[in-house]
């Protein structure tokens, strides 16, 4: 592959090495940066929920070469069923209706399995990784960007990424507090593993109430499944990084009375190794960078799992960021570039969230609970009314990837 113009030996330091950032890192590498990766996590976090990766991002992993190792992962759930207080069955969706995938081309996969094709792509090449570890403090001089590492080490970069999540420090170091660009969708969210003891296969199994649902979902056969517990909330009950004792007991709270198979959700909640709390928020910013210091994925744009685009948008920007600073010599105009071409794209896939039909699983208000049957009632009719998937398909590919290797 030719290098592309501009890249010289200039060196990268990327916050976070989940998805965005190693992405950004193979891109890089390829166009002949030196790059560092600083993860804070020990090692990378392999866990977690299953994730789509649809559209525009397909065409990303398949310009890495990791297309058949993405879809040999595929986990083909086949039904996500709605059952009321009594754990009767009310209707059931095909989940690719709810999430718009397109049928064989879209993929999910369980985002640990993602992270670790990443990883082990990248690890293959002269990228570094310094795990257990983060920027402490940061100084862009214009010239480059002096970091001091919490493990006490100091570098002098030439860039500087942030790919360090929902609750990026790299923002808060270079933009303020997070609360200016956090908009809360109104609701909260617990995430655990529990064991499989309800014979779920291929999918998951709802109860959703106004302003509160429950569920769990299996990935394949899997002998645990992902319980799950999200309750509507106007306001962000507490701080980015909660107290787990708080959220526990505000959920408690929420879900005393609840029906089905509740009591052994709070149970199972109690007493996760994993249990991963937030709330369903979007990241929005007036810019995505500030000198020599630019942000990628949910850092900078982060759709909130509503839109189930949070994946595809960070594997597009890290390789449209990668390909700009290939491109250009100033990184200001590589920033420049990146923002002007990728930002309709996210926020088109951040209105799916809005738009989208997020009340099928989390609906907040009894309309939205009636909405919610009278869809599944015309599914069991055979009916997809209601459904929006073509528009949403549109939007997960509106953005036609440059090639940057010209
Ligand atoms: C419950 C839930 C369900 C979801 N479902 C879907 C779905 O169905 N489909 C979909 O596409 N997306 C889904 N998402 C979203 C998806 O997981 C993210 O949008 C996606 O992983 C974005 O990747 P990222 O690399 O930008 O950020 P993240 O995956 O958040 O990674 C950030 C990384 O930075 C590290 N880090 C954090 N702080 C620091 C620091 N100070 N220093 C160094 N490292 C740091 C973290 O340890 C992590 O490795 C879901 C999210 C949640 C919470």
């Amino acid at each position: 592959m030719p290098e592309a113009q501009g890249a010289k030996s200039r060196s990268v330091l990327i916050s976070g090495a989940s998805i965005a950032g190693p992405a950004l890192a193979y891109w890089l590498d390829r166009y002949g940066f030196d790059v560092t990766v600083v993860e804070r996590a020990p090692t990378v976090r392999s866990g977690g929920y299953p994730i789509d990766v649809r559209g525009t991002a397909i065409d990303v992993v398949d310009r890495m070469g990791l297309l058949p190792r993405v879809q040999a992962a595929h986990i083909a759930s086949r039904e996500l069923r709605f059952v009321d207080g009594e754990g009767r069955v009310i209707g059931s969706i095909p989940p690719y209706e709810l999430t718009s995938n397109q049928t064989g081309r879209d993929v999910e996969l369980p985002r640990g399995a993602l992270t670790m094709l990443l990883h082990d792509l990248t690890s293959e090449r002269p990228i570094r990784y310094r795990f257990n570890d983060s920027i402490d403090t940061l100084e862009d001089d214009g010239s480059g960007v002096e970091i001091q590492f919490k493990s006490g080490d100091c570098h002098r970069y030439d860039v500087v990424i942030g790919a360090d999540g929902l609750h990026s420090r790299t923002r808060r170091l270079v933009f303020g507090p997070e609360e200016q660009f956090n908009h809360h969708l109104g609701r909260c969210f617990n995430i655990f593993s529990m064991p499989n003891d309800m014979g779920l296969s291929h999918g998951g199994i709802i109860y959703g109430e106004a302003g509160r649902t429950a569920g769990a979902f299996a990935v394949r056969n899997s002998k645990d499944v992902f319980g799950f517990l999200v309750y509507a909330s106007d306001d962000p009950p507490f701080g980015a990084h909660p107290d787990v004792e708080e959220q526990c007991k505000r959920t408690e709270a929420v879900f005393a009375d609840g029906g089905w198979e509740v009591p052994r959700l709070l149970e199972a909640m109690r007493h996760a190794e994993d249990l991963y709390f937030d709330t369903v928020s979007q990241i929005r910013m007036p810019v995505w960078s500030s000198g020599r210091v630019a942000l990628v994925g949910d850092a900078a744009y982060a759709p909130s799992f509503l839109s189930g685009q949070g994946t595809s948008l960070a594997l597009v920007g890290a390789y449209v960021l990668a390909g700009e600073l290939a491109s250009q010599d100033n990184p200001s105009d590589a920033f420049a570039a990146y923002e002007r071409m990728t930002k309709p794209f996210v926020e088109a896939n951040q209105a799916l969230a809005i738009e989208g039909n997020g009340y099928l699983l989390l609906p907040r208000t009894p309309q939205e609970v009636e909405a919610r049957n009278q869809i599944l009632a015309s599914l069991a009719a055979g009916e997809r009314d209601g459904m929006g998937n073509d528009h949403a398909r549109e939007v997960h590919s509106i953005l036609r990837l440059p090639d940057y290797t010209r």
